[in-house]
């Protein structure tokens, strides 16, 4: 088996389209290298090792050792050096790298190689002491975090003594043997940690760290990170070895990152920053503040510092072409890393740059108008969830704002919440239902957790490329970061900023996309949801076939619903038209009458209630379908519970209290949602029915007679297990559509059909199609019904089932396509054997989220509905499902 695929000198092994082998850096390392980019040479060693690896006890295959040696031999030819050469010293950098990109979650460790014989080759080779031994005790640094666990801090502790010692405030004032002693008590510190000492053995410190990038796969941070991308743990992660080249060889030298687009607003401007003189991952690491790339972006910042277009007018044109071949080349924004080496450029990453919902938007319509990709293309690209960003609110521009520091608009949004200085408590705090804001000084990997959990993060320190702005772009959360004016202290929790002090708890508001920071909670508005957003969405519309409804009774939601774009109604729930105040009264005296008289008597006087909702609806419907659930949940959910409640409410009916409480005891059920409830109350009570049919198709009649426009309702019996049931309901709202046609002299044209939510119906469903016009399938219960798992109970075991892998996901968010998804596609084809023309649709959760519409569109539904703000989403994701 080939384990390593070599790259470099303007040929490759591997092609971008290898990432599953290659990982993602490798694979697009590899096309650079073919593009004829100048790229160090190197090598990736493949994520089947790690698969290999992390399965047989941390041992590799037997002829992984053959192939690296070879590849090293190939760098070496390639570079002019040789690998632990005390002359002419080859350093190497090893960098992890899976399939989907997870920033700063695996570790890279630089320079290795050097030892205290080849630094001083490094040396002789640059003339530069001062080089050689900053760059050994980085190396020792980062080796000794990553692969021996010695962390950070013992290092920099040392430094700052050092510094103290000296009188030096900055890193640059260190002296060549200031770094050459520092460098002896880095070894000594290691020895002191391990009991041994630093390895000085050039393969001992490769296979170390090629070990430690395999091992990483499986830490705390990135099984967290995989769990909130959905990043399934198989996939491993690749090693890739590459030659060095050094940022820090003096003034002509930099390194620096850089995005195609704006990845905030997806303007077409070249976008990123640089740091003079250093490596790595200093520039998102927020140690000293970067310079723009641009001269235009530099003035817009108004900075002094020179941008990279000013000092290095040559390299920066070059790294123009570069990116201007890469997108080409990508037909997608990219995200590149480079390294200056004494005036020349180096590629050393591309892929695809994350970004906002909203530059998403725009990158995909702006790349259509310039012809490199089209229109499915571009809804292609647009992840349905993501949209959700655009439907936030922002800040109200006429609201009252108290500004009190202002940073990067890092990543858009607006958020208010309390403030919090640490993840955990984030986490804690938005469990119980709170809005906070994470307070960092910078945010590193071990904040992911914390950041999903707030509604937006601010830091006061780090540029637009730091963690925390990268990441932050990427869940959608609002940030602010290099809000350099605050002062932030973690050990009492406390914010300072203008000589004001908050404390842990205190509101603010932030606004990413002005890098405002305002105190209190500050008004939000709706967005607009026109420009690229309603151009990508007619799009969408164009290709998708399902059509999209939403799930409302309240006139606010269905009014939202239409602006979103809903086709209509997918789902009424009448019930919750029976709580407000003044109609429970009459609710209750139904549910306790003792005789049908009473009980029609306490119905006729809902009617007029439930008429006028209709009405209401239907207004904000017109032209579109909308589907009506008659009575669901069992009766005992409408009355009070506590003995007062009781006694109240027997004197607010006149009622004797005892009689009441022996009603509300005999309609108490062990198992209420497999108990009296659904079709089986129609069953029990047929005049609850009747009501309903009555109200709606009076309002449709008073409503098309309004507006000349018909409203088609469709009458859905909900929890049908049998056609008898169907039979006989229909059969009662038949005879009151009979009695107002004779009443009234209209004819109204209605449907009527039934859920599909019990495993029964969905085997039945043939047989059920000859009463039913159309199904619903109600997979909320239909899961519930199929696993036997009753849905408010299941948050106490669905985590482990979730976690032991039992079930990917939780079935009542993502539709079950093997069992339950299995029911769908029986009860659609049968249904459609007995009545051709039959119209299917999804109501329950499910019909909102993605994975579950693209199952939708391959048994064929005629629709889906969801909750009003997710119609957007579900259009795009019906679109691209019917792609
Ligand atoms: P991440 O996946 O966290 O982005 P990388 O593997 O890209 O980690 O490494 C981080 C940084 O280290 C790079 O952006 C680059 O600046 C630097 N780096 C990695 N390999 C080399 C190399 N061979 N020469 C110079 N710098 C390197
Ligand atoms: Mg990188
Ligand atoms: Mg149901």
């Amino acid at each position: 088996t080939k384990w390593v695929y070599s790259f470099g000198d303007g040929k490759a092994d591997g092609t971008a389209d290898m990432r599953n082998l290659l990982g993602g850096k490798g694979a697009n390392l590899a096309e650079m290298s073919n593009l004829g980019l100048p790229v160090p040479s190197g090598f990736t060693i493949t994520t089947e090792v790690c698969t290999a690896y992390l399965e047989n006890n941390e041992t590799y295959p037997d002829t992984l050792a053959g192939q690296v040696d070879a590849a090293i031999a190939e760098i070496e030819d390639s570079v002019g050096g040789g690998f632990g050469n005390p002359e002419k010293p080859l350093l190497v950098s090893v960098r992890s790298g899976a399939r989907a990109s997870m920033p700063g979650m695996m570790d890279t460790v630089l320079n290795l190689g050097l030892n205290d014989e080849t630094v001083k080759g490094l040396e002789a080779q640059s003339g530069d002491k001062r080089f050689a031994y900053d760059s050994y005790r980085r190396f020792i640094q980062m080796y000794s975090d990553v692969v021996l666990g010695v962390e950070h801090y013992h290092f920099e502790e040392l430094l700052e003594i050092l510094k103290e010692e000296n009188g030096y405030h900055l890193d640059t004032d260190l002296v060549a043997e200031d770094w050459e002693r520092l460098v002896g008590q880095y070894k000594a510190k290691v020895e002191e940690e391990l009991g041994r000492p630093f390895p000085q053995d050039v393969q001992d410190q490769l296979w170390g760290a090629i070990g430690a990038v395999f091992s990483s796969w499986t830490n705390q941070r990135a099984i967290t990170y995989r769990r909130l991308h959905d990043i399934p743990a198989s996939w491993g992660t690749a090693v890739n070895v590459q030659a060095m080249v050094f940022g820090n060889m003096g003034d002509d030298s930099a390194t620096g990152v850089a995005f195609t687009r704006d990845p905030s607003t997806g303007q077409k401007i070249f976008y990123g920053e640089f740091l003079v003189n250093a490596q790595g991952e200093d520039v998102v690491a927020g140690i000293r503040t970067p310079q723009n790339l641009t001269k235009q972006a530099r003035l817009d910042a108004g900075s002094e510092m020179p941008s990279m277009e000013e000092i290095f007018p040559d390299v920066f044109a070059q790294l123009v072409e570069v990116y201007k071949k890469l997108e080409a080349h990508y037909r997608d924004m990219q995200d590149i890393e480079f390294t200056v080496q004494q005036g020349k450029l180096w590629m050393l990453q591309t892929r695809s740059g994350k970004r906002t919902a909203k530059a998403a938007l725009k990158i995909a319509i702006d790349m259509v108008n310039e012809g490199l990709i089209d229109k499915n293309e571009a809804v292609k690209r647009i992840d349905p969830a993501s949209l959700d960003q655009l439907l936030h609110p922002t800040l109200d521009p006429a609201a009252e704002r108290e500004v009190i520091a202002r940073g990067l608009p890092a990543s858009p949004g607006a958020a208010s919440g309390q403030i919090v200085f640490n993840s955990d408590e984030a986490e804690a705090l938005a469990g119980e239902g709170k809005s906070v804001i994470l307070v960092r000084i910078e945010t590193s990997p071990e904040d992911i957790h914390g950041m999903h959990a707030a509604k937006g993060i601010l830091t006061s320190r780090g540029g637009m490329t730091s963690h925390a702005a990268v990441v932050a772009r990427g869940m959608g959360r609002a940030c602010v970061s290099g809000a350099g004016a605050l002062n932030i202290d973690y050990k009492n929790e406390t914010l300072s900023v203008l000589g004001e002090t908050y404390n842990k708890g205190d509101i603010v508001t932030i606004d990413g996309g002005s890098g405002e920071v305002m105190l209190g909670a500050v008004d939000m508005i709706m967005p607009e949801l026109s420009g690229e957003f309603g151009e990508l969405m007619s799009w969408a519309d164009e290709i998708r076939r399902m059509k999209v409804r939403a799930n409302a009774e309240t006139p606010l939601d269905a009014e939202t619903a239409r602006k979103f774009g809903a086709e209509g109604v997918g789902l009424c729930r009448t019930e919750h038209m029976f709580f407000d105040a003044e109609r429970i009264v009459s609710v209750r005296q139904m549910i306790l009458a003792e005789t049908t008289e009473e009980r029609r008597a306490a119905l006729a006087k809902l009617l007029p209630y439930q008429r006028s909702d209709f009405v209401e609806l239907f207004r904000i419907m017109a032209g579109l379908p909308v589907t009506i659930r008659l009575l669901d949940p069992p009766l005992h959910e409408f009355l009070p519970k506590t003995d007062e409640e009781i006694d109240e409410l027997a004197e607010a009916l006149g009622a004797d209290p005892g009689k009441l409480r022996h009603r509300a005891l005999q309609l108490h059920e062990f198992n209420p949602m497999l108990g009296h409830r659904g079709c089986r109350l129609g069953i029990s009570f047929p005049e609850i029915y009747e009501m309903q049919a009555r109200a709606i198709l009076e309002a449709a009649a008073e409503v098309s007679k309004e507006l000349g426009e018909t409203v088609i309702p469709e009458i859905m019996i909900p929890l049908v297990a049998t056609r008898r049931e169907l039979e006989i309901l229909k059969g009662k709202i038949k005879a009151v559509a009979d009695a107002i046609h004779d009443e009234t002299g209209k004819e109204i044209e209605y449907l009527i059909g039934t859920m599909i939510e019990l495993p029964r119906a969905a085997l039945r469903a043939g047989d059920i199609a000859r009463e039913a016009e159309f199904f619903s399938f109600g997979t909320n219960d239909l899961t519930q019904t199929t696993y036997g798992i009753s849905r408010d109970d299941s948050g106490s075991f669905l985590e482990d089932y979730v976690n032991q892998g039992i079930y990917e996901t939780d079935p009542f968010v993502s539709l079950d396509q093997e069992g339950v998804g299995e029911l769908v596609q029986i009860a659609a084809d049968r249904g459609r054997e007995t009545r051709e023309d039959i119209k299917l649709g999804i109501c329950g959760e499910h019909g909102g989220d993605p994975a579950s519409i693209d199952f939708c569109e391959r048994v064929g539904l005629d629709y889906v509905s969801c909750s009003p703000y997710r119609v957007p989403i579900a259009r795009l994701a019906a679109a691209q499902a019917a792609l």
